[in-house]
């Protein structure tokens, strides 16, 4: 077998603090595994430049200029992480690629993992997981929302595997049938597993961004949870209706206790107890509307088909499809 062409796909947003830092480590990379004669020295570094408004963008095209390993697209603009991943992907796909690694461009996944997820694709496996062993340099909170997240993805049915983000390696085999999945709402790290093939993890330790500051404030984590959940499972749509027979139970309960107490002349209740349970039902009602809106939000998305990124730039060419390297 001749050795396999890796391509190390980088998504960028605002990130022109870590990339002098980071972009030499994934260069050397490619370099020591390419000596190592474990991936081909055609192999690149893309970064992806997700709509960034500092000057990330200049900087990958210099890059770009001083080592043919470093290639770039540009996304016409922000679209977040996961379009920018995907927008990746399929561009390493079109290109001849054999493998694909995606990650995060500010050294909090740790680089020298990838030695061994290339070891375990020579070894027959079609995926590999990054796994994240600790989580000592994450905050508490962002551990405990971090974690609960999985937990809660997995009771809800939709199979992800447990801390791990989007460090993955993936073969050109595997990204041909997922570009089959034409859905706009991606959740990679649910729609991955989804795919099949034989597949494998590798751990590793998660430490502290380089330099920078995190673009996922609980706001954006919160929306991430909830797209994954909603993408990935029917099962609220089930709760919901569950939950409205359950409390319809009750509330029928309590109308015959209140025609029994009539029945016996008690005096009348006060109002409380009757505004409690109104504006209690009430919240339940909005619960449940929210939750089917979502659905029916997805698929109006899904139903426009509209792209799922749009690439504005090329460093070898822009407008270009086909990279020659
Ligand atoms: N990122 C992106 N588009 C966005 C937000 C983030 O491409 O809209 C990239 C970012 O440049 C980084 C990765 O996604 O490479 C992860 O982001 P970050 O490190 O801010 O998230 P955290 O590690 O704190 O969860
Ligand atoms: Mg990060």
């Amino acid at each position: 077998m001749s050795k396999p062409i890796l391509w190390i796909v980088i998504p960028c947003y605002n990130e022109e603090k870590v990339l002098p830092i980071t972009a030499p480590m994934f260069l050397q990379k490619i370099k020591t595994l390419a000596e190592k004669e474990m991936v081909s020295d055609k192999s690149r570094v893309l970064f992806v430049n997700d709509g960034s408004k500092d000057a990330t963008w200049e900087l990958i095209c210099k890059f770009a200029q001083e080592d043919e390993h470093f290639i770039g697209i540009s996304q016409s603009r922000n679209r977040g992480h996961q379009n920018a991943v995907l927008a990746g992907l399929m561009e390493a796909k079109e290109n001849g690629c054999d493998i694909t690694i995606s990650i995060d461009c500010d050294g909090q996944d740790d680089i020298d993992a990838m030695d061994e997820m290339v070891q375990k694709y020579l070894d027959g496996a079609e995926v590999v997981y990054g796994v994240r062993s600790r989580r000592d340099t994450d905050t508490f909170f962002k551990r405990f929302t971090a974690e609960g997240f999985y937990h809660l993805m997995n009771a809800l049915g939709a199979d992800i595997v447990f801390n791990h983000a989007d460090y993955r390696l993936i073969s050109a085999r595997v990204l041909e049938s997922f570009a089959d999945y034409k859905e706009v709402n991606i959740f990679l790290r649910g729609m991955v597993p989804l795919v099949g093939f034989p597949s494998a993890t590798v751990s590793y330790e998660r430490h502290e961004r380089l330099a920078g500051e995190s673009h996922y404030p609980l706001s954006k984590m919160l929306a991430l949870a909830f797209d994954g959940i909603t993408s990935l499972s029917n099962k609220p749509i089930r709760l919901i209706t569950g939950a409205g027979i359950i409390v319809s139970l009750i509330s029928f309960i309590g109308v015959i206790w209140a025609i029994v107490q009539a029945a016996m002349g008690s005096v009348v209740a006060g109002w409380a107890s009757t505004v409690c349970i109104v504006c209690f039902m009430g919240g339940v009602q909005l619960i449940c509307l929210g939750v089917i809106g979502e659905y029916i939000g997805k698929i109006y998305m899904e139903t426009k088909a509209r792209p799922r990124y749009i690439i504005s730039e090329r460093t070898w060419a822009p407008y270009e499809r086909k990279y020659h390297g």
